[in-house]
Order: C-alpha cells, then structure tokens, then sequence
C-alpha cells in the first residue's frame, strides 16, 4: 500500500495478508449462535405466545423463596438435571437470575454479606480464570468484596471465596477448589456453565453449595439472560433473592416461560421413546462440536504455529459411554514470544487474549459456538497463516 500500513501488521516475522476486502470474524465473545440450527429444525415445537393479560405481576406463580421464580422454570430446571444427572438438586434452593452473571454478583454479596467483616472479602479464581470475574467486581468498586487473583497465589489467613468454574473457561480444564488448606476460611461459587453433556463427561452429580448454571451455554439461548443458582442453605439463597431485588424486582417472566419450554423439549429430546421427532439436542450439540474440534486440530497440526490443550477421555453416566471433551472455547497457544491476539487480527481474526484471563499474550480465547458459516471463515483464515521464510526470530 502507499504506506499507510499500520506497522505492527509488519511484525512478529509472520506473512500479512494483504487483501482483506471482509469484516473480521468476531470468535471473541462466547455467543453461542451455533445452536440456531438446531433450533430452526425444532420449529414451532417451543414457541411461546402470551396474551396481553399474561404474567403482569411482579410475582411469580412459584411458592418458593425466590418470589419472582416461575414454577414452570422450577420444574424444568429440576426435570433437566435429573435428566443429564449433572447436579445435585433435591433438598436446594433455586434462585433463577438475569443471565449467571446477575447471579455471580448475587453469590458474592451473599456470602460476603454473611461473613459480616469489616474489610472487602478476597475473592480469588485459579487463573486462567473467567475475564469477567476480575472486571465485574472491579466495575462496582464495592466494599463488600474485592477481586485478589489468581487462587493459586491466595496465602492469606483471612476469609475469602473462591470461583470453581469447571469445565474452565477459558481453557476447558475440570476443576476443584485451588486454595489449599485454608479449612474453614474459604466459601467456594462452582461456577458450572459449561458442565453439561455436549462439552464434557458427565462423570458425578455435582453436590456444592452454590452451584451456578445459566440457559446461554446449555440450551444456547444467551439473548433470554436466564441462569440459576443451586444454593444450600436458605440464608444464602434469601441473601441472593434479596440482591436481585434491589437490582431489578425479579426477572422477565416472557424471558423465563420461554426458557422452560426450550428446556422441556431438550429434556424430551433425551427420552428414549419419544413422543416427538426431534433429534437429542445434547446428540446434536455433541457431533457439531466434535466435528469442529477435529477439524481445527487438523489446521493446527499442519500449520505449526499453534497448539492446543489435549484432554482426557471418562466414562459419561448421562450417554453410558467414554466420551471425549470438546470445550467452548479453544484455548490456542502461539509460537513463543507470538502475541496471539494480535496476530489473528492481522489476519482478520477476533479472539481474546490469553492476558484477560490472568495468563499470558502467546495464548487466545476462540469461541467454538458461532454460525457455522463464520467457523468455517476462521478455519480458512487461520490455515493461510505462515511464518514467513525470514521471519526475524
Ligand atoms: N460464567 C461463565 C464461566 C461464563 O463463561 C459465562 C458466559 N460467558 C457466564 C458465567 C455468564 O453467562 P450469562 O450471564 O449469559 O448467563
């Protein structure tokens, strides 16, 4: 070009690539509208209408304690974990939210709340940990809680709580508590988002105190902002209630009714005789998914600038078999001293950074769950990167 090339496409000793009249491919966020598919196929069978007289109160027609909870969604969030047998569920409360997100800042006021101390509570995750738990809690600049980093760094002898997000994101990994022997200090949040059959074994029904799950990466529908919490004890689940409360007065009761229809027909989906025809969505997610990760790793075997994390084979109790791992996101390490991120931007890649996550520039975060057209597009783009014959180091 007449010099108007910004310099660093020059740079890092890999070829640029000149001519690129389309928009990047955006695999940044976790938007899960690979699910649309399926969806589309599903038609009519969980439309929901509402009439104008419908759900106008502030409450919902539940009699738990979380007041504005429809019933509807109670029972399908429940029907749906016996279903996969992922959690733990009688005797809990549940807490629904806008979106987990809600819920993640909901939890951390609850628990810190109950503590009852004078200074901020440490919350920690063991990096890399989920970017938005440091920018959430950064944002709000509370007095009830502060983020402190890595967990595996946390050696203070002071109350805190941990978020166990497991499988992990960004990498995939399953998960336990990281702060060691801190007995009776800690309060952990599982953060289980993506502990649902399409990703991952199913290997025990998770039993914690506050469990957290959300509607976006299960049934892939991210625009309704419905999560759930799996709390223990009723003074943490009450706390919770109470921090939705001042927050919004509730949660959309379109939002929610639309939430526990897509999930009956998944749970429908999984039966054995089935009254519909609709294929198993977890089948479904599960073969879309592990085609995806076979074919990105072989564009990554060939073009050896990258490398992905591998993970173990278990038994799943949900399929009966060994099932093999297929995470969200792909967790890519570059070449050493590669700024990942930037590179793929080069050539028209969106990702995130490793650095976002508590980690290191070499890796990205690239979101498995997009259109296929677009994850079609990202497999090309990045089969064309070459290191350039003389690439300087
Ligand atoms: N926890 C984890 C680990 C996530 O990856 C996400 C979504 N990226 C969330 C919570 C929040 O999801 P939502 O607010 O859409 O329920």
């Amino acid at each position: 070009s007449n010099g108007s090339t910004p310099n660093h496409v020059r740079t890092n000793g890999i070829a640029p690539h000149h001519h690129h009249p389309q928009p990047i491919v955006s695999l940044d966020h976790g938007d899960p509208t690979m699910y649309e598919a399926y969806w589309k196929k599903a038609g009519q069978r969980c439309s929901v209408t509402m009439s104008g007289f419908q759900s106008l109160s502030y409450f919902g027609d539940g009699k738990t304690l979380c007041w504005f909870m429809e019933k509807k969604l109670e029972d399908e969030i429940r029907k749906l974990h016996k279903v996969t047998g992922n959690a733990v569920v009688d005797g809990k409360h549940i807490v629904v939210g806008t979106g987990s997100s809600q819920l993640i800042l909901a939890a951390l006021y609850a628990l810190a709340y109950t503590l009852d101390i004078s200074n901020p509570v440490d919350v920690v995750s063991a990096a890399p940990y989920y970017s938005s738990y440091p920018e959430m809690i950064e944002f709000l600049r509370t007095g009830l809680f502060k983020w402190s980093g890595d967990a595996r760094c946390f050696d203070k002898d002071v109350p805190y709580i941990e978020f166990v997000t497991s499988p992990n994101n960004p990498d995939g990994s399953t998960r336990e508590a990281a702060v060691m022997n801190r007995g009776q200090l800690g309060m952990l949040v599982h953060d289980l988002a993506y502990y649902w059959p399409q990703y991952t074994a199913i290997t025990s029904a998770a039993d914690h105190d506050l469990m957290l799950f959300t509607a976006s990466k299960c049934t892939g529908h991210a625009g309704s902002r419905i999560g759930w919490a799996v709390v223990r004890e009723e003074n943490v689940a009450r706390k919770m209630v109470k921090f939705i409360e001042m927050n919004t007065i509730g949660v959309s009761k379109e939002a929610q009714l639309r939430s526990a229809s897509v999930m009956e027909l998944i749970s429908l989906s999984c039966q054995k005789r089935k009254p519909c025809d609709v294929e198993s969505f977890f089948d479904y997610s599960q073969c879309t998914l592990a085609d995806r990760w076979k074919r990105l790793r072989d564009v990554v075997t060939k073009n050896q600038l990258f490398s992905l994390p591998k993970f173990p084979s278990h038994y799943c109790n949900f399929r009966r078999e060994v099932v093999q791992t297929y995470p969200a996101f792909a967790w890519m390490k570059c070449k050493e001293g590669i700024d990942g991120e930037r590179l793929l931007r080069e050539h028209k890649i969106g990702t995130r950074s490793g650095r976002r996550f508590g980690w290191e520039a070499e890796y990205v975060r690239i979101s498995m769950l997009s259109r296929d057209d677009d994850f079609d597009l990202f497999l090309h783009r990045l089969s064309t990167i070459q290191p350039t014959a003389n690439g300087n180091q």
